[in-house]
């Protein structure tokens, strides 16, 4: 195992141009330098390289990335692969690590954690289309205007009315207790001594990470406030191993490359907002999800671009937290 800090200098200290330059025949035109791409054939160069940004693009092919990502692509190697080939290549001694007990067990457990979400994404999904589902959860999909490949594509879900549903689907396709609670998915145990749905009667919306495993949901209700009784709009996943609620934004997965590509991001409040914006075909737009934008996901839209417009409800709550956004991101320089 390569211990973490020389991972991050493997990847501070390769230069995107001398790691394609190694392949390619690069030519300088302005900042960036340019070539005839070496995935797809073309006469005409379309494949370039940003050193200022540490990646490549093609315009020909859309394939692009970092250093690594190139010569994963480029040699066919693995993430692990390429981070040895690239120390080599800048005389970088791997001390390699033993992976610990608890390091194999703290990623057994985060394994088991994404697969019960991966569980949960799948299964709000399916429930989407009985009828139960349909006539609310679908109907209120539609009602906003969204086209079922946009529905499909995020893995938009219904989590149903009766309480256990998910909590037996779960436990029956084999899901340990420890998992179901420790993702939020599951609350505790009622009087009968049985776990109970975190998610019911809502629509659901599960949020991927940065490498696109579901990891949370975003759950709001149909229903409207009834007066004496505990109103939730949203609910959302409990922070857990895998969910980092400040280090995490909606819809990163299907933005970053754009991101990148465009330079650009947009930054809007909802998940609606996000998929009304995709639909539109406005792809690089990501959402904070109603909370206050924090450092954490600043960091994240930086790793694609350093240009954020935002987007946020011009409602008073709306504008406080876009000026604290501009804010932060004035800060962060
Ligand atoms: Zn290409």
């Amino acid at each position: 195992m390569i211990p973490q800090e020389t991972v991050q200098k493997i990847l501070d200290t390769a230069r995107i141009e001398e790691v394609v330059g190694d392949f390619v025949a690069l030519r300088r035109r302005g900042a960036d330098l340019w070539a005839c791409c070496p995935f797809h054939g073309e006469k005409t160069p379309s494949f370039h390289v940003i050193p200022a940004k540490g990646q490549y693009y093609c315009f020909g092919c859309h394939k692009g990335g970092s250093a690594v990502g190139f010569i994963m692509d480029y040699e066919h190697l693995s993430y692990v692969e390429a981070l040895r080939y690239l120390a080599k290549k800048y005389n970088i001694e791997i001390v390699e690590k033993e992976e610990t007990a608890e390091d194999i067990a703290n990623r057994q457990r985060n394994e088991s954690l994404l697969l019960v979400s991966e569980y949960a994404g799948d299964f709000f999904k399916e429930q989407l289309k009985t009828a139960e589902g349909r006539a609310v959860g679908l109907e209120y999909f539609h009602s906003r205007g969204l086209e079922d490949s946009t529905i499909e594509k995020y893995g938009l879900g219904w989590a149903p009315s009766s309480r256990h549903a998910f909590t037996d689907a779960a436990k029956a396709a084999g899901y340990k207790d420890e998992y179901l609670l420790e993702t939020g998915l599951c609350a505790a145990y009622d009087s009968d001594n049985r776990l109970h749905d975190r998610f019911f009667d809502r629509v659901v919306f599960p949020i991927h990470s940065v490498s696109g495993r579901v990891i949370a949901f975003g759950a709001r209700t149909l229903k409207s406030k009834e007066p004496g009784k505990p109103y939730a709009k949203y609910v959302n996943s409990k922070e857990s191993d895998i969910y980092v609620k400040n280090k995490s934004l909606y819809g990163i997965w299907f933005a970053k490359n754009e991101m990148a590509r465009k330079d650009k991001c947009y930054l809007v409040e909802g998940y609606l907002d996000v998929l009304s914006m995709h639909q539109l075909g406005i792809t690089n737009v990501v959402a904070s999800s109603g909370t206050a934008l924090t450092e954490g996901q600043i960091g994240l839209i930086k790793r694609f671009t350093q240009n954020v417009t935002i987007m946020y409800d011009g409602d008073s709550a709306g504008i406080h937290a876009a000026l604290r956004g501009i804010d932060m991101f004035l800060r962060e320089g």
